[in-house]
């Protein structure tokens, strides 16, 4: 019997030879290690944003992610490349749950309510048309390793934050800036006004949406309390779209790349402890097996990030079937990049 899976890594090597470097393959944390293994460059969210718009020789780019990140490749990219997932259906929830009239109607309450002195930061788990109303509205995106130098932007112009749509990374953010839980507030899409009245908003300095990722909901304080009952030895170190009941009880948060330079500076022979999607946990603990322990806060798994497999990437490498290129409408395009390069000129 042949080898399945060593024919489908060697064919998929064999074309990546033939394409060279017309083809350029970028590959995020999360996925799995049988897809990176194939990837030119890994990264967290914004790393690999920087990826691509530093890419000048390659024009095709597979992307193996979510979709928003896809976007994001296209919107910074020239009009002479292409990007491609393999699996065009991998979205992300959380991007999901801010709509654009929402997101609309939102602004238009914080424009009359304060008079002008706000900005919105859009995390880049987003779709392109949020990222082009932050652009319209002179804001900027973050991802969850700058998300604090983007804020310090909108608040050192005296303006107020709006963020969107991770309620979570936006409450640790504030917190990490040292702004007191009094001056945040929570807009609820679902409630009429958000929810929140023009005297609140007026008197906030940060203004969240509620929305959420499930891969880091899932995590508990309960986690946390487990963890230092058997090993009161280790480090526990989460990404910062974990809510804040949890990662006030860790003893660091990060973005993915974050994490991994945590794990690498861990001294011999410690214990770390990570809140963050599986495979990458998994990764790190294969990776550091023999110089420190690496542990699970709790499994918890992105369905859309483990979709893309070898074998979908090796299809989409065989027929650069049309069905999964990722365009972004040019008008939604320029006012989206607008915001994406505030960020990366930050
Ligand atoms: P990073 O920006 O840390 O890679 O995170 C992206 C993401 O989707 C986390 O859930
Ligand atoms: Fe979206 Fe969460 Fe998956 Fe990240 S881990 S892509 S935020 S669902």
């Amino acid at each position: 019997m042949p080898d399945i899976h060593v024919s489908i890594s060697s064919q998929i090597d064999v074309i990546r030879k033939e394409f060279g470097s017309n083809v350029l393959v970028l590959g995020h944390h999360y996925q799995r290690q049988e897809v990176l293994d194939h990837a030119d460059a890994t990264g967290d969210s914004l790393e690999l944003a920087r990826r691509a718009a530093d890419e000048t020789k390659a024009t095709r780019i597979v992307f193996c992610g979510v979709r928003f990140m896809a976007e994001s490749a296209d919107i910074l990219t020239n009009g002479q490349q292409t990007i491609y997932m393999p699996e065009p259906e991998a979205g992300c929830p959380m991007a999901d749950m801010a709509d654009v009239a929402q997101v609309q109607g939102a602004c238009d309450a914080l424009e009359s309510a304060s008079g002008g002195d706000w900005l919105p930061v859009v995390y880049v788990n987003s779709s392109a048309a949020i990222k082009a109303l932050c652009g319209a509205w002179g804001g900027s995106t973050c991802t969850s390793s700058n998300a604090d130098k983007v804020f310090e932007w909108v608040l050192s112009q005296g303006k107020r934050v709006f963020f969107l749509p991770d309620e979570h990374l936006g409450v640790n953010t504030a917190c990490k800036l040292g702004i007191p839980d009094r001056d945040v507030v929570v807009f609820d899409p679902a409630l009429d006004g958000g929810g929140l009245t023009a005297t609140q908003i007026k008197e906030a300095k940060v203004v969240v949406w509620k929305g959420y990722c499930h891969v880091h909901t899932n995590f508990t304080a309960a986690n946390v309390q487990t963890v230092r009952q058997k090993w009161p030895e280790a480090k526990i170190i989460v990404h910062p779209e974990t809510p804040r009941e949890v990662t006030a009880l860790t003893d660091a948060q990060g973005s993915t790349s974050q994490i991994i330079t945590y794990v690498a500076a861990a001294p011999e022979g410690s214990v770390v402890v990570i809140g963050t999607e599986t495979n990458l946990v998994d990764r790190l603990a294969r990776e550091h097996a023999g110089r420190i322990t690496v542990r699970s806060l709790a499994q918890s798994i992105c369905p859309n990030m483990y979709m893309t497999t070898e074998e979908s990437l090796l299809e989409i490498l065989q027929t650069w079937d049309g069905a999964n290129e990722v365009h972004v409408h040019e008008e939604i395009a320029q006012d989206a990049r607008a915001a994406l390069q505030r960020m990366l000129s930050l």
